[in-house]
């Protein structure tokens, strides 16, 4: 998305864990409630959106992953950028039933350097033979790793937040009527394709 819009992908979720290997402050407080699959407080949520979006690449707008979470953030969003005589253009909502995202998360291996995602079942490395979980990047050999919060136990927390905090976010955007809701239950491709012919057509 970032190469077809031009901008810069903001996610906060990536901020925070890069917070938490660099045990900064903000990254010692977020630490237990990221485990435990909870939402980190707005204070410092906001901080780091604020501090990024003031940087020389976000001059011609950004696309934010993960953020706002909640009411409260999408208010004060919305505050933090009138105040900057800028609005959220575009709302982008990938749509996935609970037990598929299940699936999806637990089985999740990720190389940490570079990002790549692999899984259990639809995407496993070629290092995974036989049904046996030796979990390698294909490009590098390097060890793959599962996110501490991709647990079951932790999934539960975030999808009762997901659906009680986050959820109600989209009526707010959508009486502003730049909400595209995507079938993200498809394949990656399909759902790309979908999204990317979207904001081409700008449908939203
Ligand atoms: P994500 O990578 O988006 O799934 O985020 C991982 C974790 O970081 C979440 O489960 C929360 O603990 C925390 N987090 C990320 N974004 C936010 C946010 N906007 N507000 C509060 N917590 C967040």
């Amino acid at each position: 998305m970032e190469q077809l819009l031009g901008i810069p992908q903001l996610s906060t979720g990536d901020m925070l864990r890069e917070a938490v290997a660099a045990q900064t402050a903000e990254g010692k407080l977020a630490q237990s409630v990221m485990r435990s699959g909870g939402l980190v407080s707005n204070e410092i949520v906001m901080k780091i959106i604020q501090d990024r979006i003031q940087k020389e690449d976000c001059k011609l707008g950004f696309i934010l992953d993960g953020f706002p979470r909640n009411l409260e953030q999408t208010y004060l969003l919305d505050e933090l950028l009138a105040s900057n005589a800028l609005a959220v253009s575009r709302v982008v909502a990938l749509q996935v039933p609970d037990h598929i995202l299940e699936e999806r998360i637990t089985g999740r291996w990720i190389h940490l350097e570079s990002g790549r995602s692999y899984h259990v079942k639809y995407n496993p490395p070629k290092s995974m033979k036989d049904g046996k979980l030796i979990m390698l990047d294909d490009k590098t050999g390097e060890s793959l790793t599962q996110r501490p919060d991709d647990t079951p136990e932790a999934l539960v927390t975030r999808l009762e937040n997901y659906h009680t905090a986050t959820v109600p976010i989209l009526d707010h955007y959508h009486t502003k009527g730049i909400v595209a809701l995507i079938d993200g239950s498809r394949t990656p491709f399909k759902v790309w394709e979908d999204t990317a012919a979207k904001l081409r057509r700008h449908e939203i």
